[in-house]
């Protein structure tokens, strides 16, 4: 039960003054469900404006407060943001720019021939200034222009810096003090404000020791969940499986394994023998050859008469897996079926039957073959695609399917650095294919200006008329995923002007049925152009699609960049992949995507990106997603999680878990950051 000093943090945001269904839908958005996540909402950066007299007194780029008086106001043409024109003090004119439904906003601040105070930062579009959603606009009496310098938080549509400020602050009114979990010497040595101290200052201004001791009590808290999930494993018990190798030897592959691929195995093999449920994650690029390691592990399973399951994050996915591991195990004799959620009536029934007693398998599927209506009669091994799309508490909840403990292969695309792979795997033995089956095309990767789009878009137009596939991504326009998807809707619309029914466009907004509609017409070859913003599904298969187009790809992380390139050089064409460069290219940026030009090796370039990424690493950085952590940056992650994991092994070990009074305080912060099914563990063993 979590300790009733949190429970004033993890009341709904309801609790807030002021937080109606109006506003809780965008706080929904940004993940801010409870009052705890709204103090976890640290701010992006801070800004610190200049309040000038007139627009020649500000710098391209430089945030001000400066009047403007509204001249007209236009409405977009199609998909294109919402325009305000206004004036200042001597007669140059600006617009301000609204994209989505901010227009209302807009429309309600900015009457024409009013004067306002508009607080943004001043950009350069067609040789016009503009301020992008200004953070600020006021009647001249209002007291926010007297803060220059304040946090700036990200936002979704239908909040207002003002708004989240304010949101904030209320929430941390209702801080408890909690007892210090860190431990002593470490506190001491860190001259690190206290928890509550430190989560006010860090909304306040650029508190460095502040920000610090958060993202450490993340890291520790993580640190010491993986560490009890491993202890807990310890103790259960799972089926030694022993192959005789009988089903194996009936592959007819035609091809041998690398001896990345045959080292991997023989350590799966070893781990399968084991009483003790392995945990072992296969971590190789795309393309490296994951799924005939699964195969292979899946069949030591049948091998010692019992079952095996593949889940996967996705359904299409799911009926891809599918496809290959039947045909694969077809020699075999394996019996492999198909369940996801579609599945219902008679078909599902008789699949359920053969689960329960024993005729299948093997079974593919995504989170519906764990269902509680799905009954197994010996699972044994359950193999994950794409771990990182399921969080552990969901791994654990496959966990009690079986009579024993089932195995567990997890597997990931994602090339991890090292360093990270303790954070987030922490808990897991890892098995690594660093090394590709040979006769890969290399992929030729090319930097091209932004400006020379048309030239792209001609390329485009050849490359379908030549019966091949295409990949387009949309940049990510600012710190908003509204706006991303304002703009990659902007693109959909004018490519679909030239390639009509061709085009079909993917983003993170889009209902699940409405992308995997999308998804399944560009994969059987209907669409030939996909256009997405970056969540192109992991893992999918298009071997047709042999051109991939990036824009503002010095935006992307390396490892991203990677990962979306990944998706063509599937086939037996040569692939292309078109790194779309803006003008204003950093030297960092021009020394990554000078990487991606030199090497396709996803480790190192996972490496490159920590270590290019790792010093200048600035507040306002977009969390690339590719940690478990919503506080720690990666700079953080590399410098603290040594410390961190350390203390936590202190803490399990001298201080016997979880008891004692640091023990009582450690089990708050396992609390506070959710990270409880530890805990769980620890009472459950
Ligand atoms: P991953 O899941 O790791 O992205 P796959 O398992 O889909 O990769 O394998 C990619 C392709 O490589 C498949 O077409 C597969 O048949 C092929 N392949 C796998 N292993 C080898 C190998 N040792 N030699 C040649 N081709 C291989
Ligand atoms: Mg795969």
């Amino acid at each position: 039960m979590r300790p009733e000093v949190l429970n004033p943090l993890f009341v709904e945001v309801d609790a807030l003054d002021g937080v109606g269904p109006k506003v809780k839908r965008p706080l929904d958005k940004l993940g801010l469900k409870r009052v705890r996540d709204v103090v976890y909402h640290l701010p992006e950066r801070f800004v610190t404006r200049r309040a000038v007299e007139n627009l020649d007194e500000a710098d391209v780029g430089e945030h001000v407060v400066v009047a403007l008086t509204p001249t007209e106001h236009k409405s977009p043409y199609g998909r294109g943001p919402y325009r305000v024109f206004a004036q200042d003090s001597i007669g140059n004119i600006c617009t301000l720019t609204y994209f989505g439904r901010a227009s209302y906003t807009a429309k309600k601040l900015l009457p024409v021939g009013e004067k306002r105070w508009v607080a943004g930062k001043i950009d350069q579009y067609d040789q016009m200034l503009q301020i992008v959603h200004p953070d600020h606009v006021v009647e001249a009496s209002d007291d926010t222009l007297t803060r220059l310098y304040e946090p700036v938080y990200a936002l979704s549509e239908g909040l207002t810096q003002p708004r989240i400020t304010a949101l904030v602050e209320q929430a941390l009114e209702r801080l408890p003090e909690l007892p210090e979990w860190i431990e002593p010497a470490q506190f001491e040595a860190q001259k690190w404000p206290a928890w509550r101290d430190a989560l006010r200052l860090v909304h306040k201004s650029e508190h460095e020791a502040a920000r610090e001791r958060l993202a450490y009590d993340e890291l520790l808290a993580n640190s010491l969940a993986l560490m009890l999930v491993r202890a807990d494993n310890r103790k259960r018990k799972g089926k030694p499986l022993r192959g005789d190798g009988s089903l194996r030897d009936k592959l007819q592959l035609p091809y041998s394994l690398t001896g990345a691929q045959a080292r991997s195995v023989s350590e799966i093999e070893g781990d399968l023998a084991q009483e003790t449920p392995m945990l072992r994650l296969l971590q190789g690029d795309v393309g490296a050859g994951k799924t005939v390691v699964a195969l292979k592990a899946m069949l030591i399973a049948v091998e010692a008469r019992a079952q095996a399951a593949l889940l996967a994050p996705t359904e299409i996915l799911a009926r891809q897996h599918y496809e290959t591991l039947r045909t694969m195990a077809g020699p075999t004799g394996a019996q492999v079926a198909l369940l996801t959620g579609r599945d219902k009536g008679k078909a599902r029934e008789s699949i359920l039957m053969g689960l329960l007693d024993g005729s299948i398998d093997i079974v593919v599927g995504t989170h519906a073959i764990f269902q509680d209506s799905v009954s197994y009669k010996e699972l044994a091994l359950v193999v994950i695609d794409e771990q990182h799309r399921f969080g552990v508490a969901q791994r654990l909840m496959l966990a009690n399917k079986g009579k024993s403990t089932p195995h567990t292969l997890a597997m990931t695309a994602t090339p991890i650095p090292r360093t990270l792979t303790l954070a987030q795997y922490g808990e897991m033995d890892v098995s690594r294919l660093d090394e590709m089956p040979p006769g890969r095309q290399p992929i030729d990767t090319r930097v091209v200006a932004q400006e020379r789009l048309a030239d792209v878009a001609d390329g485009v137009a050849r490359h379908i008329a030549g019966g091949q596939q295409a990949y387009w991504v949309c940049p990510m326009v600012r710190e908003n995923e509204t706006e991303d998807i304002a703009a990659a809707e902007a693109r959909y619309a004018s490519l679909k002007e030239r390639f009509g029914d061709d085009v079909v466009l993917v983003h993170g907004q889009l209902k699940p049925e409405l992308k995997d509609a999308a998804m399944e017409r560009f994969a059987s070859g209907h669409a030939k152009l996909l256009i997405a913003t970056t969540v192109i599904e992991v893992g999918v298969d298009v071997p047709a699609a042999t051109l991939m187009v990036i824009e503002q790809a010095e935006r992307f992380g390396l490892a991203q960049l990677h990962q979306l390139r990944g998706r063509v050089g599937r086939g037996s064409e040569k692939s292309v992949c078109l790194l779309l460069r803006g003008n204003a290219l950093s030297e960092t940026g021009r020394e990554r995507l000078a990487l991606m030009r030199e090497t396709q090796d996803g480790f190192r370039l996972a490496e490159e990106d920590l270590r290019l990424r790792g010093g200048g690493e600035l507040l306002g950085t977009r969390q690339s997603g590719d940690t478990p952590f919503k506080v720690a940056s990666l700079e953080q992650i590399t410098r603290l999680l040594p410390k961190a994991h350390a203390d936590a092994r202190v803490l399990m070990e001298r201080d016997g878990g979880l008891t004692g009074s640091r023990g009582e305080a450690a089990r708050m912060l396992l609390y506070l950051f959710e990270r409880d099914w530890g805990v769980q563990m620890l009472r459950g063993g």
